[in-house]
């Protein structure tokens, strides 16, 4: 079996030296910057690497990229692949997902015709994305474009006696085995072991490689496809990340402050998010036309025949949405048996709800989902289709996305209608969609262009879902889509569910720790006491959480993982003790009421989501911190 590598050469988002911004335009200066391996396709890489040693063939590395990412296809030579293919072409400049995806998968066409002599059994490995973009999305749209199936989020493999390839993977209730019975197949990885380091006499090997360098023509793309004008997203503002958080840290160097401030504002801000915005609510100026008509659909996610919050959350920002436009909302149901389902997306806003049912359709294979919703899209032009950033939503969006000639944004923290006008250029009554991007360091807020549909996924727990009416009524439409191939190459062999069973949701106070934690007999001193401190001090619950390198450390069992791939809780007080703050975690978040932060980095983004913030070695801070508390709550909490 073959290999092919997707890497990426992305800006050092962990070191961003603070004069790399421009705050006047909001632009990153990224002379400034210097250019790493995207940490995850090394992840990716040494995945490949390993299971050569048990499936012998050859590994091709693949960037796009200026000419000077050739550094990046060095590094991969250095680490022992055997090929590097550059695809750099000034016409693929500046192209989003789609207008990535679809070169990329012209150029893995042209490596199985000529470096591997037509054969079709080979792997496709890559990050499940990277620092920069953040999307995930141009590994699925490979996958859509060349039609074949994709694992995402996988972090083991297996070869079984019979030779078969398994991998696991992280789902949102625990992990899955899936079994790859068709190449070729594309992986994602989230994480693998440590990235492989270069050998001397690899990398002195490295230097002396021919690097494949092809063009647009070479791999024969269709010009209308790629760069600019291939893409289907156009970014219509940046700006500091700051602005967009709801919290501002108010940085304390003292821990005797910190228990002031904690004792003065605990329990006070039980309310996080925004109201629906009735405000400033958008009207189509007089005389104009939308750009997009129809529908408003939402994914209804679901699992154990439970709908998941978060497409309460996407059908309160559709019917928000919906109203100035004049246009109803629709609620898009998938699975084997899912229509008892459809009361409870009317009850919370949907005026239509699409069932989709099909027995292909009982296990959630990314390929076989995509294909049914993309018939459904095709049949019914919605002119919005919103999507969670869960990890189903952010593996289906957008495979559906590429498959119906729509951009897509993905993790939208917020999603609002307006209107654009630029030079001759008018847009009326589009979705104005922002996120965070370059790991957090700025907002962008995205539109749609040549795109039948506005797509976008939208991170849990930022959108306000509206409280259920039972008494609402609206359609249950049926829709049968056709699904020729029974077989879509992978198949799910087993299922391990983490048991929800924690109860960290009801807890008035969490306290998480992460991999700062260092070892876990650390862990359980200094999570434990604070926990056991704040809990006495304010004669409450509290609990023990951690991030998911904490878990995966084996810090703490994985029922207690607090994020995207964990839970997500809403407590009076959440403290992160030695955790950096990635998005993945920090969702999981959004609703506590105060959140304090003690990390000994004072760069670390987690000071940009929290209210109170410790610069310090939780080490020092922890036991100091619980000395304080054992004292106020001795001298009677005052
Ligand atoms: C698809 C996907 C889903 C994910 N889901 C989740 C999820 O559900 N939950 C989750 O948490 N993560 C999730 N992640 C992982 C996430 O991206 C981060 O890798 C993870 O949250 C980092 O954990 P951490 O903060 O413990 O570790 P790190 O990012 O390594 O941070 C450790 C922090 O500890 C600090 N530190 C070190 N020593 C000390 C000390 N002595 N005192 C004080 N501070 C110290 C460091 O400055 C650093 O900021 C997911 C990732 C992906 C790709």
């Amino acid at each position: 079996m073959n290999y092919i590598a997707l890497v990426k050469q992305v800006p050092d988002t962990k070191h961003i030296p603070r004069d790399a911004w421009d705050w006047d335009t909001g632009t990153l200066r990224r002379a400034l910057l210097d250019n790493v391996c995207n940490d995850l396709d090394q992840q990716a890489m040494a995945f490949a690497l390993e299971l050569r040693r048990e499936i012998p063939g050859q590994i091709v590395a693949l960037t796009m990229g200026p000419p000077f990412a050739e550094e990046v296809l060095r590094h991969a030579l250095s680490l022992g692949v055997d090929h590097g293919v550059l695809l750099t072409d000034r016409r693929l400049g500046g192209a989003d997902t789609p207008a990535t995806a679809y070169p990329l998968a012209q150029a893995i066409r042209k490596i199985e015709r000529e470096i591997f002599k037509g054969d079709h059994e080979y792997l496709i490995v890559t990050g499940m994305q990277s620092v920069d973009g953040d999307t995930a999305q141009v590994p699925p749209q490979v996958a859509e474009e060349l039609g074949i199936a994709q694992v995402a989020y996988v972090t083991d493999h297996n070869i079984g006696g019979d030779g078969m390839l398994t991998v696991q993977r992280v789902t949102r209730k625990g992990t899955e085995k899936v079994a790859i019975e068709r190449f070729p197949c594309l992986v994602t990885l989230t994480q693998w072991t440590l990235p492989p380091y270069p050998e001397f006499h690899q990398t002195r090997r490295a230097y002396s490689r021919e690097i494949h360098q092809w063009d647009a023509e070479a791999v024969k793309t269709d010009p209308s496809r790629i760069g600019l004008a291939g893409s289907r997203t156009n970014v219509v503002k940046i700006f500091p990340a700051k602005e967009a958080t709801q919290r501002r840290c108010l940085m304390v160097t003292e821990v005797k402050e910190l228990v002031r401030q904690l004792k003065a504002t605990y329990g006070s801000r039980e309310e996080k998010r925004p109201e629906h915005d009735k405000s400033r609510p958008y009207k189509v100026p007089l005389g104009k036309k939308t750009d997009y008509r129809g529908d408003l659909w939402i994914y209804a996610e679901h699992g154990d025949g439970k709908l998941h919050p978060a497409s309460f959350e996407l059908l309160g920002k559709a019917r928000e949405l919906a109203v100035p436009l004049g246009e109803k909302v629709g609620a898009v149901l998938v699975g084997g048996d899912v229509v008892p389902l459809a009361t409870e997306l009317i009850a919370h806003g949907a005026d239509k709800v699409f069932v989709v049912e099909h027995p292909s359709l009982k296990d959630f294979i990314a390929s076989v989902h995509s294909l049914a919703v993309t018939q459904l899209v095709d049949a019914r032009s919605p002119q919005i289709f919103l999507f969670s950033a869960t990890p189903l939503g952010r593996e289906l969006a957008p495979r559906v996305a590429y498959a119906v000639g729509s951009g897509l944004t993905a993790d939208s923290t917020d999603l609002q209608l307006g209107d654009l006008k630029r030079g001759k250029l008018e847009r009326v009554g589009i979705l104005m969609q922002t996120r965070p991007a370059l790991g957090g360091n700025i907002m962008a807020t995205i539109v749609s262009q040549h795109s039948r549909v506005q797509m976008s996924t939208a991170r849990p727990g930022v959108l306000q879902a509206f409280p259920p009416d039972p008494a609402r009524t609206g359609e249950v439409i049926h829709f049968h889509p056709k699904l020729p191939s029974p077989d879509p190459g992978v198949r799910i062999l087993s299922v391990e569910t983490v048991p929800e069973t924690s109860g960290l949701g009801g807890a008035d106070i969490v306290v998480a720790g992460g991999i700062g934690c260092r070892t876990k007999e650390n862990f359980d001193r200094q999570v434990g006491s604070l926990a056991d401190g704040l809990g006495r001090f304010f004669n409450t619950e509290a609990m023990v959480g951690a991030s998911r390198q904490a878990v995966e450390a084996g810090f703490i069992d994985r029922g207690r993982q607090i994020g995207q791939t964990g839970q997500t809780i809403a407590p009076k007080l959440y403290v992160a003790l030695g955790i950096s703050g990635a998005v993945q975690h920090v969702t999981g978040v959004r609703e506590a009421g105060i959140v304090v932060a003690i990390n000994k980095n004072p760069d670390a983004p987690i000071f940009r989501d929290c209210d109170f913030g410790m610069a310090g070695n939780v080490e020092t801070v922890v036991p100091e911190l619980v000395d304080w508390l054992n004292q106020k709550e001795a001298g009677g909490n005052g």
